[in-house]
C-alpha cells in the first residue's frame, strides 16, 4: 500500500498490507494472548498503558512529524493532538481501577455483586482524522479493561498506527495482545469476518451502517462513533460579536474542518449578521495555508483526495441555488490537495453544503430572524453528534440545546471533547458511548454473583 503526502502527492512509503491468511493468523494468537493478560490485575495493565502514554510524548516531535506527513494536518495541531490526548491516560489513572472493580450490591443473607469481565478479542476499526483521541478512546479503554485488540488504522493514518504498535510493546504490551492490522476496507472486512468478541468502528456513516449490519448476528457489541453535520448559532445578544465569529471560524476550520464535531453550519440572528460576517471573514482571510510542516501553517492539505470533488461540488450546487460566495471556493495553483477556505453566505437547506457532511474547509452561513427559525433550522438533519448555541442568556441558549436530539450540547463553545463526559452520537452519527465512566465500561461485560453460605 502506498502512502503519500497530501500536500505534494509524494510516496512517503509502501507498507505491505495484511492478508486474509494473516489476518486469521493474528486473530488466532490474540484469542491466547488475552487469556493471560485477562488475568493480569487491572492497576499492572493500568500501569503498563501510563508507560505507553510516556513513550509517546517524550517521542512527540517525532510522532507529530509522521502524522503531519501522512494526513496533512498541521505540525502544530499536530503536536496539540498528541499532547492533548494525554487527557485519556490521566482519565483513566484517575478512574479505571474504580469503575472496573467488583461491585458489593447487598449485604444480606444472600451476597449480590457485579463482577466486570472483559470482552474478549475486539477490533478497533479506526479512521484518520484525530487517530490520536478516536484511537485511544478505544484501544488503551479496551486494553485497560483487560481485553486484546485487533487495530485497524486508517488506510490514510497507518504509519502513526504502527508507531502505535511499537510503542504500547515496548511499554509491556504483549505483541499477542494488540497488533495492528494494515490494508484499507478490504482488510477492515476480514475482521467482520472473524469470530471477534466486539466491534469498536469510528468513521464515516456509509461504513459504520455497513458494519452493524455486516456483524448484526454475532450478537455482540457494536459501537459507532460516525460522522456530523453540526450546528452553531449565534444569538443577538452575545457578548462580543467578533469574538464569537473568532471561535465559530476556529470550530469550522481547525484541521481543515475534518473533525467529526466541527462547525458544519451557522445561524446568525439578523441584529448582529453583518458584524459577524465581516468578522469572520477577516479571520479566515488571516489563517496561513501551506506547507503542513511549518509551525505557522493553519490550513494544511485536505487528506483524502476524493473529498475535494465532493466540497467543490457543494460550492457548485451552493450558487446554482443562489448562495454568495465571500471567499476560497477553489484549487490553489500547485501540486498537493489544497483547497482555499470557504465561505457561503445567503445559503438554505436546499443547498448540500447545509444538509451533508462536508468534512472539509466550507462553511454555509445562515441568517435567521428568532430563536425558533434557528431550532427548526438546527434539527433539520439526520446527523446528532453535537450542537451549540452562542449567547451571554444561558436559559435561552439551554431551551433549544435541550430539544436537539445529539449526544454533545455547548453553550459559548464547540468542537470540544473532554474524557469526563461521555462522546456519542445520536442518529445517523452512531450508537454507544466512549469516554466517561460509560467508556471504561464500554469494554466489560457485568456478571451478577448471587451467593448464599
Ligand atoms: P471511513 O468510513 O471511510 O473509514 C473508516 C475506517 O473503516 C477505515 O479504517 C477504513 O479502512 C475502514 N473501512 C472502510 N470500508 C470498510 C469495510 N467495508 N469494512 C470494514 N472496514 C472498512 O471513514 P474515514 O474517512 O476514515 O473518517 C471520516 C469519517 O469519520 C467522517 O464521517 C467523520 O465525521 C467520522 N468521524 C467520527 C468521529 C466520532 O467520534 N463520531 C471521530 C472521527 C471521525
Amino acid at each position: 500500500m502506498k502512502i503519500i503526502n497530501p500536500s505534494n502527492n509524494n510516496l512517503i512509503q509502501e507498507l505491505e498490507t495484511d492478508t486474509k491468511e494473516s489476518v486469521i493468523q493474528k486473530v488466532n494468537a490474540l484469542k491466547e494472548g488475552q487469556k493471560v493478560w485477562q488475568a493480569v490485575p487491572v492497576a499492572e495493565r493500568l500501569q503498563i498503558i501510563l508507560k505507553f502514554g510516556e513513550l509517546v510524548q517524550s517521542k512527540i516531535d517525532e510522532l507529530a512529524r509522521i502524522l503531519t506527513l501522512e494526513t496533512g494536518k498541521p505540525i502544530q495541531q499536530s503536536i496539540n493532538e498528541i499532547r492533548g490526548a494525554n487527557n485519556r491516560l490521566d482519565h483513566l489513572q484517575k478512574h479505571a481501577i474504580k469503575w472496573l472493580s467488583p461491585e458489593e450490591m447487598t449485604e444480606g443473607a444472600t451476597r449480590e455483586l457485579v463482577e466486570y469481565e472483559p470482552l474478549g478479542v475486539i477490533a478497533n476499526i479506526s479512521a484518520w482524522n484525530f487517530p490520536y483521541n478516536v484511537g485511544y478512546n478505544v484501544f488503551l479503554y479496551a486494553l485497560v479493561a483487560g481485553n486484546a485488540v485487533c487495530y485497524k488504522p486508517s488506510e490514510f493514518s497507518s504509519l502513526t498506527g504502527l508507531k502505535f504498535q511499537e510503542f504500547l510493546w515496548e511499554a509491556g504490551v504483549p505483541s499477542d495482545v494488540f497488533n495492528t492490522f494494515i490494508g484499507t476496507g478490504e482488510v477492515g472486512q476480514y475482521l467482520l469476518d472473524s469470530d471477534l468478541d466486539g466491534y469498536f468502528f469510528t468513521g464515516s456513516y456509509a461504513t459504520g451502517r455497513y458494519i452493524a449490519t455486516q456483524v448484526a448476528h454475532k450478537l455482540v457489541p457494536v459501537q459507532l462513533e460516525l460522522g456530523g453535520k453540526d450546528p452553531l448559532y449565534v444569538m443577538d445578544d452575545v457578548a462580543d460579536v467578533k469574538q464569537a465569529a473568532i471561535n465559530a471560524a476556529e470550530g469550522a476550520f481547525y484541521n481543515n474542518g475534518q473533525s467529526c464535531c466541527a462547525v458544519e453550519r451557522i445561524y446568525v440572528q439578523e441584529a448582529i449578521y453583518d458584524d459577524f460576517i465581516s468578522a469572520f471573514i477577516d479571520e479566515v482571510k488571516g489563517y496561513k495555508m501551506g506547507d503542513p510542516l511549518n509551525k505557522d501553517t493553519f490550513i494544511g492539505a485536505v487528506t483524502r483526495p476524493q473529498q475535494i470533488d465532493l466540497i467543490l461540488n457543494q460550492v457548485e450546487d451552493a450558487l446554482f441555488h443562489g448562495a454568495e460566495l465571500r471567499i476560497g471556493g477553489f484549487r490553489p495553483e500547485g501540486e498537493g490537495n489544497y483547497i482555499v477556505p470557504t465561505v457561503l453566505t445567503g445559503v438554505n437547506h436546499d443547498m448540500r453544503v447545509m444538509k451533508e457532511e462536508s468534512f472539509g474547509p466550507i462553511i454555509g452561513i445562515q441568517r435567521v430572524k428568532t430563536d425558533q427559525e434557528a431550532y427548526e433550522l438546527m434539527k433539520d438533519t439526520e446527523y446528532g453528534l453535537t450542537a451549540a448555541v452562542f449567547s451571554q442568556n444561558q436559559e435561552r441558549a439551554k431551551a433549544i440545546l435541550d430539544k436537539l436530539s445529539v449526544g454533545t450540547a455547548y453553550w459559548n463553545c464547540c468542537d470540544r471533547v473532554s474524557p469526563e463526559v461521555p462522546w456519542t452520537g445520536r442518529k445517523n452519527s452512531g450508537l454507544g458511548a466512549t469516554l466517561s465512566y460509560q467508556g471504561i465500561r464500554a469494554f466489560v461485560q457485568p456478571k451478577a454473583y448471587h451467593l448464599r453460605s
